[in-house]
């Protein structure tokens, strides 16, 4: 089995056709299991937050999907990323990481990590001399995102994991955006990979869930051996959710990046915009970055409107098939205000001097017809200019 969607049907159903010739992995619900035996008890499969095995179906899919041995499934992004910190670093060490993150990231790492004495340093790594200068004695991770939320600024992920390996530091990359289908981080020399499942993965809005993954097998078994001591396990039932879900994900990410191209240019000709972030852009200043190191360039965008938060704020609430809600990646599309809404919680200051201005507009551009979208779009821009 070589190919993507072969891969994202048929990895890991071979545990339970074996008994039963099921077609569609089972949601396996038994907590515990019954051995005939004293010197089995600690055999096979022993109790659910351990093992379970609809899960270990998705993690082998998963690992599969990101051309990677081994993956384990969480309870959510955030779960998953908590679980990487609390398996590798302690008191005193040090993670760089990139500073434009997802927002969650940033407080996990400001508000719940650094109690517990681990440093981080924020470093714009779309410039890797500027990673160079900011290792320190104690720094035991590079944190990448790319692209990052919502400005899409890329990392030259290959770039990073060999300065990051010549400083003896793993190197993470969060490829929630890009979706294994575009993006594969392990390829590119990163240690470990992070999802959040609840996007693209699951893509259907209608589950929370996060993954990681590696090549390494010490890392596997540390990270394993956490994964069940913190427990923050991804359910039977949404297991089986991520499953049908990403059956499916390279015909959705085809459709979410044409109609997201589609839409990018149709915006950066519109005078009522002032200027569109998507890596699939000529104009998007990392394009040949995107093209070298991306299988494509997903179904994210944002852009400033001309005018400021008013103008913002008018033109997504006059919309009809764009829902105006945070989270990114189902197959509806969905449209925000970052200054509002997902990146509300950082300063305006600090959002300024990242470039994150109060008339910028995320867009996670959903798989309907191109045509709605766009006209959709119109009226927005119609409504503010009859203001
Ligand atoms: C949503 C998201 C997360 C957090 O995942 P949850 O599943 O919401 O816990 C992390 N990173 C990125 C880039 C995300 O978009």
């Amino acid at each position: 089995m070589k190919g993507f969607t072969t891969k994202a049907i048929h990895v890991g159903r071979d545990l339970f056709r074996k008994w039963f010739g099921d077609v569609v992995e089972p949601i396996h619900l038994s907590t515990t299991f019954a051995k005939e035996r004293l010197e089995d008890v600690e055999k096979g499969y022993v109790y659910s937050r351990t093992g379970n095995p609809t899960r270990e179906v998705l993690e082998k899919r998963l690992a599969a999907l990101e051309n990677g041995r081994y993956a384990l499934a969480f309870s959510s992004g955030m779960a998953a990323e908590t679980s990487i910190i609390l398996s590798l670093l302690g008191k005193g060490d040090h993670i760089i990481a990139f500073d434009d993150l997802y927002g969650g990231t940033k407080r996990l790492f400001n508000k719940v990590m650094e109690r517990f004495g681990i440093e981080v340093s924020y470093v714009d790594l779309r410039f890797t001399e500027a990673l160079e200068e900011a290792f320190q004695d104690n720094t035991r991770l590079v944190w990448v995102e790319t692209p990052t939320n919502p400005l899409m600024k890329l990392a030259d992920i290959r770039a990073i994991s060999d300065i990051a390996h010549a400083h003896d530091t793993l190197v993470v990359v969060d490829n929630t955006f890009a979706s294994p289908y575009f993006q594969r981080p392990l390829e590119l020399g990163a240690d470990i990979v992070v999802h959040s499942v609840t996007k693209y993965i699951a893509g259907h809005s209608d589950v929370v869930g996060g993954a990681v993954v590696t090549n390494d097998e010490k890392l596997y078994k540390r990270l394993k051996f956490h994964q069940n001591a913190l427990g923050a396990i991804l359910s039977p039932f949404d297991s089986w959710l991520v499953l049908r879900g990403v059956k499916t994900l390279s015909l959705r990410m085809e459709r979410h990046q044409y109609n997201a191209m589609n839409i990018a240019r149709y915006l950066e000709s519109h005078d009522m915009v002032d200027r569109v972030y998507y890596p699939g852009l000529e104009s998007h200043p990392q394009h040949e970055l995107a093209k070298r190191q991306m299988y494509g360039y997903g179904g994210m965008l944002s852009f400033e409107i001309r005018g400021g938060l008013r103008e913002a704020k008018r033109f997504v609430e006059s919309l009809e098939i764009f829902s105006l809600a945070e989270s990114l990646g189902g197959v509806e599309s969905l449209i925000e205000i970052p200054a509002l809404m997902t990146h509300a919680s950082i300063s305006r200051d600090e959002r300024l001097k990242i470039g994150l201005r109060d008339s910028l507009i995320r867009v996670s551009v959903g798989i309907e017809d191109l045509d709605d979208l766009i006209n959709d779009l119109e009226r927005g821009f119609e409504v503010i200019s009859s203001d």
